[in-house]
């Protein structure tokens, strides 16, 4: 009898970390992913809910859904969400333009844009998924690249 309790005393501390395993595990999954995924409303004021989106360095990816709450259509009042150096929002949005609406106001392959949603219009979402593995340590900036529209529609995009 005392060798078996003495066996079941030893395993006790073998089975409390399993289970503090099995439970970290579970938080991981069920807590820290949330976290790397962000939204953003827009309007037909042209306004985005938020100023400011935090993102913890961790994240191996973000993910940023993109809505747009208000009734007009994309070629009336169309909203993105491109990210960039905040340094770099209003020439990207300049070189926009010429792109048009086909082109989501967004030059073809250019490098400063990091990550944007296509243009949306009233009602519609649109989701985009980025790494931040080369973007920590940067002044990051977001804004909505239609004509006019980064004057306003523009926040800080900050990774912790
Ligand atoms: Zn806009």
């Amino acid at each position: 009898m005392k060798v078996r309790f003495s066996d079941l005393t030893l395993n006790m501390p073998a089975l409390l970390l399993g289970t503090a395993c099995v439970f970290a595990t579970f938080i991981q999954t069920v807590v820290a992913e949330p976290a790397c995924e962000v939204q953003i409303d827009s309007n037909d004021m042209m306004q985005f809910d938020k100023s400011e989106l935090t993102v913890p360095a961790s994240c191996e990816s973000v993910t940023l859904t993109l809505t747009h709450s208000g009734k007009l259509p994309a070629a009336a009042m169309g909203h993105n969400w491109v990210l960039s150096e905040y340094s770099e929002m209003q020439a990207i949005s300049s070189a926009g333009i010429a792109a048009g609406l086909e082109n989501n106001y967004l030059p073809v392959d250019d490098a400063r844009v990091f990550a944007a949603t296509k243009i949306i219009g009233g009602g519609e979402s649109d989701v985009v998924t980025f790494s931040i593995a080369d973007l920590k340590g940067k002044d990051l900036g977001y804004f909505c690249s239609f004509p006019g529209h980064v004057g306003i529609m523009k926040g800080k995009f900050i990774i912790e």
